[in-house]
């Protein structure tokens, strides 16, 4: 199969996981006999230096010319100060909305081979395995109006939390039809107690949840399902929330599992799916060849099993990742003080090692 794919390496240690991420996934094109078809193109903070655009048209266009995209991440305190359509952030969001990405799902599986690195307990740890599924265009990251007005000290500030009847089913039927292949149960998180597009939300939800009679369908407060998290953490399969609380609780759900450095996740819906770790572009530690650059490497496995349908090919990405940790492969963010910490490139050449070893 020809693998044609857009990188975006971005900002921060965005580059650094994707390299690693770009050299797992031609180890598996080379042992499946695939062939690999690479551009590589600016977004972010790197894309507003050469071009003062956090997302150029020539890498919106590349992207939609590509059967999936690989994203490393974005954001430099240098453009801390820029308004906001001249923030990497801006270049993210857009993207997500050039690709109709709605969907993004976000696993969050406990490694037993990590039970030291989860601030956790491992009793009640042991065995975690969430799919969050968080809806990426609405809410309030998208919502108009928007603005900061008014002469600094009386200076207001607004967002707008907007949901549609539509957008709410579409998102609730990927929760349904991947809680039909795992353990049959979809927690729709929400804070109907106080928001209307909670409250529609909830009625959407529930509305849909018939078309699925097989799956057992729970609701939870966003404050309430924060606690269960790391009370629980094994008690959930699918989670299901909106835009922003999504995005909360899978930063939440990583620190469970033992490090954000770990979560992949992919944004689908749309005519190409974008793959991106869950963590940020981690200025305090770019540059310094410590990061861990599993999440990117997860990130392909999802890109091997959602856009081609290569599940053996994703399985054996997973594998070798599950192989490499418990070998005792530790990047700085899970070595502790039990093991000596590898770099990103160490890890990552680790990962392509035994998936080389898996494949031929
Ligand atoms: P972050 O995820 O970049 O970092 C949070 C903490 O986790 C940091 O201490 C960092 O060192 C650590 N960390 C993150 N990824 C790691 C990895 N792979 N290996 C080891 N440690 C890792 O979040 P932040 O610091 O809040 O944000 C930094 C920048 O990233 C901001 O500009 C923010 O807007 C941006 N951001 C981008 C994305 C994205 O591109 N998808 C997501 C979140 C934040």
């Amino acid at each position: 199969m020809l693998l044609k794919l857009t990188v975006l390496p971005g900002d921060g240690i965005g580059p650094e996981v994707t390299e690693q991420a770009v050299l797992v996934l031609q180890a598996v094109a080379d042992g499946f006999g695939h062939q690999l078809q690479l551009q590589t193109k600016l977004i972010g903070g790197a894309a507003l230096a050469a071009a003062n655009d956090p997302l150029p048209a020539d890498t919106i266009k590349a992207c939609l010319e590509s059967s999936a995209v690989l994203l490393g991440a974005v954001g430099s305190p240098a453009f801390d100060h820029n308004p906001g359509h001249l923030r990497p952030e801006a270049g993210l969001l857009r993207i997500r909305r050039e690709l109709g990405a709605y969907a993004n799902l976000r696993p969050a599986v406990f490694f037993p081979a990590l039970e030291d690195c989860s601030p956790l307990r491992a009793e009640l740890v042991r065995g975690t395995d969430i799919m969050i599924v968080r809806e990426l265009l609405g809410g309030a990251y998208f919502g108009s109006p928007r603005s900061i007005e008014g002469a600094p000290g009386s200076r207001v500030a607004v967002n707008t939390m907007r949901y549609g009847e539509s957008e709410i089913e579409r998102i609730a039927r990927v929760a349904f039809e991947l809680a039909m292949k795992r353990r049959r149960k979809v927690l729709s998180v929400d804070k109907a107690n106080v928001l209307e597009c909670s409250r529609l939300w909830r009625d959407v939800v529930t509305r849909v949840a018939k078309d699925y009679p097989e799956v057992k369908l729970g609701h939870q407060y966003v404050d309430s399902a924060a606690m269960l998290l790391v009370q629980r953490p094994t008690d959930f399969d699918v989670l299901l929330t909106e835009n922003m609380f999504g995005d909360i609780l899978s930063d939440q759900a990583g620190g469970v599992v033992g490090s954000l450095g770990l979560l992949a996740s992919a944004s689908v819906g749309g005519p190409v799916g974008l793959y991106e770790p869950v963590h940020g572009s981690a200025p305090d530690i770019a540059g310094k060849g410590i990061a861990n650059p599993l999440g990117a490497i997860l990130s392909v496995a999802m890109m091997l099993r959602h856009s081609f349908q290569l599940e053996a090919e994703a399985v054996c990405v997973e594998k070798a990742v599950s192989a490499v940790l418990s070998q005792g492969a530790r990047t700085a963010d899970l070595a502790g003080k039990a093991h000596a910490a590898i770099s990103t490139t160490q890890m990552g050449s680790k990962v392509v090692e035994a998936v080389k070893a898996a494949s031929h």
